[in-house]
């Protein structure tokens, strides 16, 4: 599994882009950063996009792409997959035919460049040789996290935002995770406003950690806001956790 980081930011700057992740070339994990960052022909190889929430900052890039496709020379269908509350509020909010054109019914209703599908949480998806299924974690809005699973039992998790969540590594039980993909957008000395916010700081992420049967066995923080950027980086390292380090835009992960 090749996960290439478009956006791994909990802000937007120049240089700086938000959460999306993109898994062999096909399958993308929150669409924060997509159509800055990748080119045209990229674009239209991107067949499914699993959503973790409706916040913004996870899902602006999907009105882009729907119309890349529909002025581009081949035109294809691209897959929104989410919780049903994730699905109804991109309706809602943002393909309503008011802040953007519904691209689910253009060019025609039977022929929507997009369709939305919806995954309940713990319901699995299969898409090429991948389980893909999701977890609740706790946030603001109704959010989940998308664990990863490939014929080899090699497996990976991606939290998309997320404040304190026991619940979310109770229902993994016990099974090993290769790579986790993590949050923490915020220094400790901001602790109780992240827990308000539904984030995590270095310290809440090692009790976060503490509260799985199996350590992961490398661990990428993402989402950080980059106005907090150096003394997380500092915090993180002063955890003293083998194997986690915090995510750069544009890498690439092998799990
Ligand atoms: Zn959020
Ligand atoms: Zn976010």
């Amino acid at each position: 599994m090749k996960i290439k980081v478009l956006g791994c930011s909990g802000a937007e700057s120049p240089g700086s882009g938000t959460s999306s992740f993109l898994l062999d070339d096909r399958i993308l994990f929150d669409a924060g950063s997509l159509t800055n960052i990748l080119d045209k022909k990229k674009q239209l190889k991107v067949e499914c996009i699993f959503i973790t929430h409706a916040h913004l900052d996870h899902v602006t890039g999907i009105p882009y792409l729907a119309e890349n496709i529909v002025f581009g020379s081949t035109r294809r269908k691209v897959d929104i997959i989410g919780t049903p509350h994730v699905m109804k509020m991109i309706k809602r909010h943002l393909l309503n035919g008011s802040v953007w054109p519904d691209f689910t019914v253009i060019p025609d209703a039977h022929h929507g460049i997009l369709k939305l599908i919806e995954l309940k949480p713990g319901q699995s998806m299969k898409v090429n040789d991948y389980t893909i299924t999701p977890y609740e974690v706790n946030h603001t809005v109704p959010a989940v996290g998308y664990l990863v699973e490939d014929q080899k039992e090699r497996r990976f998790f991606y939290t998309g935002d997320t404040g304190p969540s026991d619940g979310t590594w109770k229902k993994m039980g016990d099974k090993r995770l290769q790579c986790l993909i993590i949050e923490v957008s915020f220094p400790n000395r901001m602790e109780e406003f992240a827990i308000k916010t539904g984030h995590l700081t270095p310290l809440l992420i090692k009790k976060e950690l503490s509260k799985m049967k199996l350590v992961p066995e490398r661990i990428y923080i993402t989402h950080m806001k980059p106005q907090f950027l150096r003394p997380i980086k500092t915090e993180i390292r002063k955890l003293g956790i083998k194997n986690l380090r915090l995510l750069r835009d544009g890498e690439t992960i092998e799990v």
